[in-house]
């Protein structure tokens, strides 16, 4: 079992990612209202050696001298990875010794700013900002961040690391229905992204449960026309499967799915539901089908029960 490592986990965006946890858990420049990992803990805009190097490193020489390399390996997980300050040292670490596997790292943009963070950050091949707001008081009221980091200083963050970074910067925007979907949200969020410029925008919304219950989802009508705001951009929206009809072709396209991915390594329900953006409920009612059908077969590992196509079947 590894500490700072988890996973691999079968993604549609980044393939097999291994993921990399570089601060204790809820360690974060932001306390945003919907965040799945729960309250900020540590609300600190302070970057630290987190986690130690060294600690970090053998995990990662363990897992390559057992498994096979991953397509991709990604900096994210319960807090914001950039606050460590030996981000860019396990990079290059990984860079230098697979230059084949590809590094992501998942992170809020606030210390985009920094110049040690930029230089950090330069090798990797895919870097996933998220930008929530472009209005002062609807980012105050969302992404409640600590002390030291303003509106203007965060975006001005932004866009000085989009104007240097070589690579793939995929601006992620969560659409959060009653705390930043007015026009006048969406018109600054507009001018905003111009100003960033990034290679492309995914649009986003709750998935799960936030720790304010009264938090929605926006609908996939909502995501179409935030989208209208960002034209010129390629702008993807990752809506949740949830929010389709519950007919009889979303059902076979979400069981087709689930086969796609445990064909590739098998796995749990939970893992299902994270990749496939879906409630592990209806994940598990998919698979009760498919068990139903002779299509799969579950083996119960340290991990959980996972499942696996039936060696006799193919993915049609
Ligand atoms: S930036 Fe990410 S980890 Fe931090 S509070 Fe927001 S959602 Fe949670």
């Amino acid at each position: 079992m590894y500490k700072y490592l988890f996973g691999p986990v079968p993604s549609r965006r980044l393939g097999m990612s291994l993921g990399v946890d570089l601060v204790p858990y809820k360690t974060c420049t932001f306390d945003c209202v919907y965040c799945e990992s729960g309250k900020t803990t540590l609300l600190t805009r302070e970057r630290d050696a987190y986690v130690p190097f060294n600690e970090v490193k053998e995990e990662i020489d363990h897992f390559w001298a057992h498994h096979p390399d991953p397509d991709f390996m990604t900096f994210s997980g319960s807090g914001e990875p950039t606050l460590n300050s030996d981000i860019g040292r396990v990079i290059r670490y990984i860079k230098s010794n697979r230059p084949d596997i590809r590094v992501a790292v998942l992170t809020n943009g606030s210390l985009l700013g920094d110049e040690q963070v930029q230089q950090d950050l330069m090798t990797a091949d895919l870097v996933v900002p998220s930008l929530d707001a472009a209005l002062a008081k609807s980012f105050t009221r969302i992404n409640r961040p600590c002390d030291g980091i303003d509106m203007d200083t965060y975006i001005g963050g932004l866009a000085s690391f989009s104007a240097a970074y070589p690579h793939d910067l995929c601006l992620e925007i969560f659409i959060l229905p009653g705390y930043n979907d007015t026009s006048e949200d969406f018109v600054r969020l507009g001018k905003v992204v111009r100003q960033i410029n990034p290679s492309r925008i995914q649009l986003n919304t709750l998935d799960r449960p936030g720790i304010i219950k009264s938090l929605r989802p926006a609908m996939p009508d909502d995501l179409e026309k935030a989208k209208t705001y960002f034209k010129g951009y390629d702008t993807q929206i990752i809506a949740s499967v949830k929010d389709q009809p519950n007919d009889k072709a979303f059902r076979k396209d979400m069981e087709t799915a689930i086969l796609e991915t445990i064909l590739r390594r098998p796995c749990t329900a939970a893992d299902l539901a994270s990749v496939l953006g879906e409630t592990v409920e209806r994940i598990e009612t998919c698979l009760a089908g498919l068990r139903s059908a002779d299509r799969i077969e579950s083996v119960v590992q340290d991990r959980g029960k996972f499942y696996q196509i039936k060696k006799d079947h193919e993915v049609t």
